[in-house]
């Protein structure tokens, strides 16, 4: 009796700790727990919130990508080369004639051109490609949650999204199963995160669901309208690339102070190939994002709204020329400056030290190339007979460092 007493406790004892969570699980359903009245609290009903975490566990994979910090930063034509690659341009022309009747649609509705849309779609996911990539494609819930429990500098971002997702979820517009993203949440044909959704997607088919994963009138309705409510003006481009003069004075590429193109012509800056500008009175700002021995822009309003969708120059460039390529444009005119590389996170420091330590006055040492840091190179130049650009690049820092 006393034995198969004994005998019945361990086994009870065994089953326990088999259904036990291990204690990084009891840890996150606990940090769960105390999610909900905030969900509660947004308009999430019991049943949306208990779908939406069924069997849901912190993803290391997302811990990992989330604590990344590039060290190296890929030189913009590098950055071209594959986010503008033939393949892509030719992937674009194909599905400008599949899509070409949602894309008049989409057209006429909200002013945006075809072409800077497909070009969004072939660089948020290769047109779709990417979706059925396990890699690159997980679930919703499961990402921003961990970045929401895992605390660090994107948990504040984890738990924003993880409501804005939650209440995508109680809409009904995708279930929890099919709600799949980037690590970060970027969800779907065109990379809404869920606080974009909420604000800017729209059911372009009308069938009662607002649905970027798997349709495409959805997707590309949902793109348009953001970008024009971002301000895009419909018959415009998004900017020229330009030939700039002999002698020219490099402060005036400051990224934000717009001149008319027959101001900007006064100066002596022309359209390459000898094109004209289609209109003179369109405000401008001019980027020259490789310095002297590189491409220069002129870049209109449109260029702001693409960067919107995504705050790097790098991107919004890679846009309107893919979509200047799909539509049937040639390459840039001018090349890149290929030999010489950017700066690593720590060679930016360096280079700030030198200047410093060499009477060019910038401020701060923070790693970050801004306007003074640019001023300093700028003296730096002209103090040894160089084009004053203000482009740090590797050349630049070892010009400085043997201290020529
Ligand atoms: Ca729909």
């Amino acid at each position: 009796m006393m034995s198969s007493f004994r005998g019945l406790f361990a086994g009870l004892m065994l089953i326990a700790i088999l259904v036990m969570p291990s204690p990084a699980a009891a840890d996150f359903n606990q940090w769960v727990r105390e999610f909900w009245p905030t969900a509660r609290a947004n308009g999430i009903s019991e049943q949306t919130f208990n779908r939406a975490f069924a069997n849901v566990a912190p993803d290391p994979s997302v811990i990992k990508a989330a604590s990344h910090q590039a060290e190296f930063v890929k030189p913009i034509w590098e950055y071209l080369d594959s986010a503008v690659s033939d393949k892509r341009v030719a992937n674009g022309r194909r599905m400008k004639a599949q899509h070409s009747r949602v894309l008049d649609a989409v057209e006429a509705k909200y002013g945006v051109d075809r072409h800077v849309l497909l070009a969004i779609w072939g660089m948020e996911s290769s047109y779709g490609a990417v979706l059925d990539n396990p890699r690159i494609v997980k679930p919703v819930i499961r990402s921003l949650a961990t970045l929401a429990y895992q605390g660090g500098r994107r948990s504040r971002f984890g738990r924003e999204q993880l409501i804005a997702a939650l209440k995508i979820l109680e809409r009904r517009d995708i279930t929890p199963e099919r709600m799949t993203g980037s690590w970060a949440g970027a969800m779907g044909h065109t990379q809404f995160i869920p606080t974009t959704f909420n604000a800017y997607a729209v059911d372009f088919d009308g069938d009662g669901r607002r649905d970027i994963w798997s349709n495409v009138a959805d997707a590309l309705g949902s793109t348009a309208h953001y970008l024009r409510r971002s301000g895009w003006e419909p018959g415009k481009t998004w900017g020229y690339e330009v030939v700039l003069p002999e002698g020219f004075n490099y402060a005036l590429a400051d990224r934000k102070t717009r001149r008319s193109l027959a101001e900007w012509s006064k100066f002596g800056i022309k359209r390459t190939r000898n094109r004209d500008f289609p209109r003179l009175d369109d405000q401008a700002m001019l980027i020259v994002p490789a310095g002297a021995n590189g491409p220069a822009f002129l870049m209109l309003k449109n260029f702001n709204a693409i960067l919107r969708y995504n705050n790097a120059t790098s991107y919004a460039i890679g846009v309107g020329h893919l979509a200047d390529r799909i539509r049937g444009g040639s390459g840039f005119a001018q090349s890149w400056p290929r030999g010489d590389t950017p700066l690593t996170r720590t060679q930016r420091r360096e280079l700030q030290q030198v200047l410093t330590s060499r009477g060019f006055s910038l401020g701060d040492i923070d790693g970050k190339i801004g306007p003074k840091t640019q001023a300093a190179i700028r003296a730096f130049q002209k103090s040894q007979g160089l084009i004053p650009d203000g482009y740090a690049s590797l050349m630049l820092l070892q010009r400085l460092q043997s201290g020529s």
